[in-house]
C-alpha cells in the first residue's frame, strides 16, 4: 500500500493509475482537474438564475456556490475526477397517440445507481491502494455542475442545447465526479466547440426552450415540465407542444449531427426495462401506487412521481 507521502512525489503515476482503474470499471472517458472555483461558469449560472430560467428548481439557486466550487461541498477536495459513461442502446422512439415516449436516459436502470456504484468502487480502490486517501462521489444529486466540470476536464464541449457532447459518443453519456483529497496531474486541454453555424437543436425544439444559443429556459423545456415541475398543470406553451413525450424529451439530442457517432453501450443495465421505450397512457392513468412502486423501483422515472406521470398522460390525451 502506498501512503500519501508517496502520492505527493508521484502525482502523474497516481493519476495514470486512477484513470486506468476508472476505465477498467467501464467509464469511457476520464479527465482530472484541480478542485477550484469555476469563476466564468459561476457568473453564467448566476445570470441564468437571475433570469429565472431555473423555474421551480429552487435548490439550484440555494446551492449555486457549491455547484462551481467543490471545496464548499468537500473541504479537503484537491482534485476532481470527471467520468463519462455511454448509455446509448439501439432502440428507436415509437410515436403512437396511445403511448407516451420516455427519454432515452430513463429507459434502463437509474443512472444515479449505476454511475454511483462504479464511482464508489473507484473510491474504495483508491482508498485501499493509497492510505489516507478520502473522497466524495457525486452523480447529479450532489450540488456540482456536471457539464461544466466535464467540459473543464476536456471530456467534450457544451453544445447549443446545453448538453455535453463528446466526439466519440455524441451526447449520450452520463456524467459523474469523484472529489479527492489528493493532488493529481491535471488535464489542461479543453475540447473545442464544434457546433459551428449549426442551429438544428435550436430550430427543432418543440417549445422554443433554447432561447439563445447555449441558453435553455427550463420553464419552456419539456424535460423540465414532465420531470421536475411539481404543479398540477403545465404551462400552456409546453402542454400544447408535448410532441408525444411522457417523461423527458430527446428532440435536441436526436437532431444533433454529433450523435451520428453514437455507439452501443456495453453496460446492459441501460437496456430498456421490460423492453419499454414508451408507456401506454391508459396504463399510467390506471396505475395504483403499489404498481408504480414495483414498476419504477430501479428506474430514474420515479423522479416524476406517479402524480407527475398521470398529469403528463392527461396532458398528452387532451384534445387539440
Ligand atoms: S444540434 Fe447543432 S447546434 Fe445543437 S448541439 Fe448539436 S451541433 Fe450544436
Amino acid at each position: 500500500m502506498s501512503t500519501l507521502t508517496d502520492i505527493a512525489i508521484s502525482p502523474s503515476l497516481l493519476t495514470e493509475k486512477i484513470k486506468a482503474q476508472a476505465r477498467e470499471l467501464g467509464f469511457e472517458k476520464v479527465g482530472v482537474v484541480r478542485a477550484e472555483a469555476l469563476m466564468e461558469e459561476h457568473a453564467k449560472l448566476e445570470e441564468w438564475l437571475r433570469r429565472g430560467f431555473h423555474g421551480e428548481m429552487r435548490w439550484m439557486a440555494r446551492d449555486a456556490e457549491q455547484r462551481t466550487d467543490p471545496r464548499k461541498f468537500f473541504a479537503e477536495a484537491r482534485s476532481v475526477v470527471v467520468v463519462a459513461l455511454n448509455y446509448f442502446t439501439p432502440q428507436e422512439h415509437a410515436q403512437k397517440s396511445s403511448s407516451g415516449k420516455i427519454s432515452r436516459y430513463a429507459w434502463g436502470d437509474d443512472y444515479h445507481d449505476v454511475v454511483g456504484e462504479k464511482l464508489k468502487r473507484l473510491l474504495e480502490w483508491i482508498k485501499e491502494e493509497f492510505s489516507g486517501a478520502e473522497g466524495k462521489v457525486c452523480v447529479d444529486i450532489q450540488p456540482l455542475m456536471d457539464k461544466a466540470w466535464a467540459a473543464r476536464a476536456g471530456l467534450g464541449w457544451i453544445g447549443k442545447h446545453t448538453n455535453l457532447i463528446t466526439r466519440e459518443y455524441g451526447s449520450w453519456v452520463f456524467l459523474g465526479e469523484l472529489l479527492l483529497n489528493l493532488e493529481l496531474e491535471y488535464d489542461e486541454e479543453r475540447t473545442e466547440d464544434h457546433c459551428g453555424t449549426c442551429t438544428l437543436c435550436v430550430d427543432a425544439c418543440p417549445t422554443g426552450a433554447i432561447v439563445e444559443d447555449y441558453v435553455v429556459d427550463s420553464r419552456r423545456c419539456i424535460s423540465y415540465a414532465t420531470i421536475e415541475l411539481r404543479s398540477d398543470a403545465m404551462p400552456e406553451e409546453v402542454s400544447g407542444n408535448l410532441d408525444g413525450w411522457l417523461y423527458g424529451c430527446d428532440v435536441c439530442q436526436d437532431v444533433c449531427p454529433w450523435n451520428r457517432f453514437e455507439q452501443v453501450t456495453s453496460e446492459n443495465r441501460f437496456e430498456p426495462r421490460a423492453g419499454d421505450t414508451s408507456l401506454r397512457l391508459s396504463d399510467i392513468l390506471e396505475m395504483t401506487h403499489e404498481e408504480y412502486v414495483e414498476r419504477f423501483r430501479l428506474s430514474a422515472m420515479k423522479r416524476a412521481k406517479l402524480s407527475g406521470l398521470k398529469r403528463n398522460a392527461r396532458a398528452l390525451l387532451k384534445p387539440e
